[in-house]
């Protein structure tokens, strides 16, 4: 290129606007059909697995508690989860979706990345039987 074109393209792009986004400062809004982190909600699942089963990446965990009193926690691995939508289509009672407002997911230490979904009381209870047993959990 010759100093003369190079020169122009320089003065130019000091007074145009930049097309770059200066995120995370500027914010757009996410696209409607973005599949962000994955939600559930409880209240009309009845524990069928057919989510945990489908879910390519090992990703989802349903821990039955009582399956008559609809007890069930998910375990939710966030860093294993390739947000492809599987578990969201195939639940037949639409207990599943993912937000396309929650997608900024990066963190810095690996306790986010495993979420536990259910009743509080039922949450607690799972991980106070985790602790007993010894076994160590994460829960965001
Ligand atoms: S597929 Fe739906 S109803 Fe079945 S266990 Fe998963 S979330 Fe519950
Ligand atoms: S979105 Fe895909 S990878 Fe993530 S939990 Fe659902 S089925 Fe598994």
């Amino acid at each position: 290129m010759k100093i003369g074109a190079m020169l122009g393209d320089v003065v130019r792009s000091l007074f145009s606007k930049p097309v770059t986004e200066r995120y995370p400062f500027e914010r757009k809004p996410a696209p409607e059909r973005l599949r962000g982190k994955l939600y559930w909600d409880p209240s009309k699942c009845t524990g069928c697995q057919l989510c945990v089963k489908d879910c390519p990446s090992n990703a989802l965990e349903l821990v039955v508690l009582d399956k008559v009193n609809k007890r069930f926690v998910l375990r939710y691995h966030v860093d294993r989860c390739t947000y492809c939508a599987q578990c969201v289509q195939n639940c037949r009672f639409n207990c599943l979706n993912m937000s396309n407002e929650d997608w900024e997911l990066a963190a810095l230490n690996k306790e986010p990345f495993t979420v536990f979904y259910g009743k509080d009381e039922d949450v607690d209870f799972l991980l106070a039987r985790a602790a007993q047993a010894g076994v160590s959990e994460s829960c965001a």
